[in-house]
């Protein structure tokens, strides 16, 4: 049987099936991915694909199906949630469009359109199961676009997902980058203590905010120490959030910020934390009575993989041969779940049809792309599982 062709004459399946998922509200907050999990669970049943269901919280579903048996396993994950559809959408964001060899629909690109493309893979694989050495495993997952408490980190942490070798379509670029290395991600919130007073008096108290001012100074001219890395952008922080202080005549008792660092694989979140307790200290050098407290509000390693491997010439090999270009390697600023996967010891990387048009309104995917997406997935799960 011819893969390629297989796929060609499953375009307008795919097309079926990706407007089925897009008109599927999963928007996250709040989630609802069962909705997605039905529209897969009956494409699995009528493919003959095992399945299984995992659900951390009632209709926060992950649903994961499996073709061949043993290993080594191939684990393909796209996320079932979608950001919210937010304003300036041109058409109904969850009912799929079709306009010039385009699919528009909340979800188009991110994730869902993956998705149904390998599913669509999925089903061309199955007739090839007897023949398969070792497994591939179709994860559909919840939770991504919020943190994967409920999908990735969910499945791994419980055992519920294992492999060796991990694809995750889910980072555009239209399949000409492979994503191999991911930047750490340390969010923390900082308070600042005062004491409350009259405003007319401000004497009897501690301005928090003014305190600070003081450390938000010290921080804009924080420099932080890493080598340079050949795919990834410098270390950066954002000053996301900043609250305090409640009327114009009241010394404010208390003042928060959050912070936003994205760091390099040379760098370690605690010596980060490390700098920021020292600019609390010089803040009180010069004000013995302001006062900080650190809480951490999420964490993330950042993760790489080694250039050359064999995921990695197997996607380069066959992606040549169905686009004509081979893809080349980038590193990512934020995160996908490349990161649990590869911190779990699986060989994993990024890779994705579509533009980045992800999170935007009139969001779009190109038809070809996905089947072109498609016939990589086969070549390169029957090449791997051979
Ligand atoms: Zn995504």
């Amino acid at each position: 049987m011819n893969t390629q062709k297989a796929v060609d004459s499953e375009k307008g399946g795919m097309i079926k099936l990706l407007s089925k998922l897009i008109a599927a509200d999963t928007t996250n907050p709040p989630g609802n991915e069962w909705r997605a999990a039905e529209v897969v669970e009956k494409f699995f049943k009528k493919e003959k694909i095992k399945y299984r269901i995992f659900e951390k919280e009632k209709g926060r579903m992950n649903i994961i199906g499996y073709i061949g048996k043993g290993k080594p396993r191939l684990i393909i994950a796209c996320h079932l949630d979608v950001v919210p559809a937010g304003d300036g959408w041109k058409t109904d964001p969850f009912k799929a469009k079709i306009s010039k060899g385009k699919i528009y629909g909340r979800g188009s690109v991110d994730d869902k359109g993956p998705l149904a493309s390998m599913l669509i893979a999925g089903k061309i694989l199955r007739k090839f199961e007897k023949k398969l050495k070792g497994q591939i495993i179709l994860a559909c997952v919840a939770d991504e676009e919020r943190g994967s408490k409920y999908g990735m980190y969910y499945l791994l942490k419980e055992g519920k997902l294992k492999g060796e070798y991990g694809i995750v379509p889910d980072i555009e670029r239209e399949m000409k980058k492979i994503d191999i290395a991911e930047k750490g991600l340390l969010h923390l919130k900082i308070t600042s203590f005062g004491k409350q007073a009259h405003g007319s008096r401000p004497e009897q108290g501690v301005n928090a905010v003014w305190n600070m001012i003081e450390f938000l100074n010290i921080l804009k001219k924080y420099r932080m120490r890493y080598r340079k890395h050949p795919l990834l952008s410098d270390p950066t922080n954002n000053l996301g959030v900043i609250k305090g202080g409640s009327a114009v005549n009241i010394v404010p008792g208390e003042c928060e910020v959050l912070l936003d660092f994205r760091y390099l694989p040379s760098q370690k979140a605690k010596d980060i934390i490390k700098d920021v307790k020292n600019m609390f200290r010089q803040v009180r050098r010069k004000n013995k009575k302001a006062k900080f407290k650190l809480e951490i509000i999420d964490r993330q390693k950042p993760v790489e993989v080694e250039k050359d491997n064999i995921l990695i010439r197997t996607i380069k090999k066959h992606t040549k041969k169905v686009i004509g270009k081979e893809p080349g390697l980038i590193g990512l600023p934020g995160t996908t779940v490349v990161k649990p996967l590869v911190e779990k010891g699986i060989l994993a990387v990024g890779f994705s049809p579509g533009e980045e048009v992800a999170h935007q309104a009139n969001e779009y995917i190109s038809v070809k792309e996905l089947t072109d997406f498609s016939k990589i997935l086969c070549l390169v799960c029957l090449d791997i599982l051979s």
